[in-house]
């Protein structure tokens, strides 16, 4: 799979894969994305990224995680890129998809199961669009418009079941859910929330964080939903 391949390294990270120029790119965009989590998180993140010549490739390596669809897929200290998804990508979406899946290396997410998928995903998705300068109605665009067909916020925060039926919903509704916690109680706090999810489970960290219990939680949610994405008389 990696005869004649290209390896670029930059400070953070060591890009194997091909054609060169892709490679050489993407050391840099794994740097830069590699700061920005360590602004967030508090350190930066060590990672291996592995560019294969075909999506077929990018299967075989992820299996049994799905990267098909995905442009880019996090393991344990690795981001494997999907050739055909990240080549449709701008430079500012590679970026943002690059900081997403180094969030998750860094967090671990692909070797805890204990966090909800919303956290996880919102966490990535804050870390990845915090730099963009992206407004709320463009990142969450999908999720707008069916808050505005619909005159409401989705019921509960995105679970599993959601990721897989209707992923760019479910993604902007986790990445509002975490933008809340950032801007309400303190981007801190939102680190302390995920590591104390790590420690000790959703319910407890949201308790010992932020003082909430997930109900008061999705409450502020959706309120914070519809005033981002819906603005006006309720
Ligand atoms: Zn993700």
């Amino acid at each position: 799979m990696w005869t004649g391949a290209s390896v670029a390294r930059g400070e953070h990270a060591v890009v194997v894969g091909r054609p060169e120029a892709l490679v050489a790119g993407l050391a840099v965009l794994a740097d830069r994305g590699s700061r920005a989590v360590a602004r967030v998180w508090g350190r930066p993140v060590d990672a291996v990224v592995l560019v294969p010549a075909t999506d077929a490739d990018a299967a075989a390596l992820a299996a049994p995680a799905r990267v098909e669809g995905l442009a880019a897929l996090a393991g344990a200290a690795r981001v494997i890129v999907e050739p055909s998804g990240f080549a449709r990508l701008s430079r500012a979406g590679r970026q943002i998809v690059l900081t997403h899946e180094l969030t998750h290396v860094a967090t671990g997410a692909a070797v805890h199961a204990g966090v909800p998928a919303w956290l996880v995903e919102g966490f990535a998705d804050y870390v990845g669009y915090k730099d963009s300068g992206l407004p709320v109605a463009a990142v969450a665009a999908e999720l707008a418009a069916a808050v505005r067909a619909s005159g409401r916020a989705p019921a509960a925060l995105p679970g599993p079941d959601d990721f897989a039926a209707r992923p760019p919903e479910a993604y902007e509704g986790a990445w509002l859910a975490c933008r809340y916690v950032a801007e309400g109680f303190g981007e801190r706090a939102l680190v302390a929330l995920y590591r104390a999810a790590l420690r000790e489970g959703l319910d407890r960290a949201l308790r010992d964080t932020l003082g909430l219990t997930i109900s008061e939680l999705t409450l502020r949610w959706r309120a914070y939903v519809r005033a981002e994405l819906a603005p006006g008389p309720p």
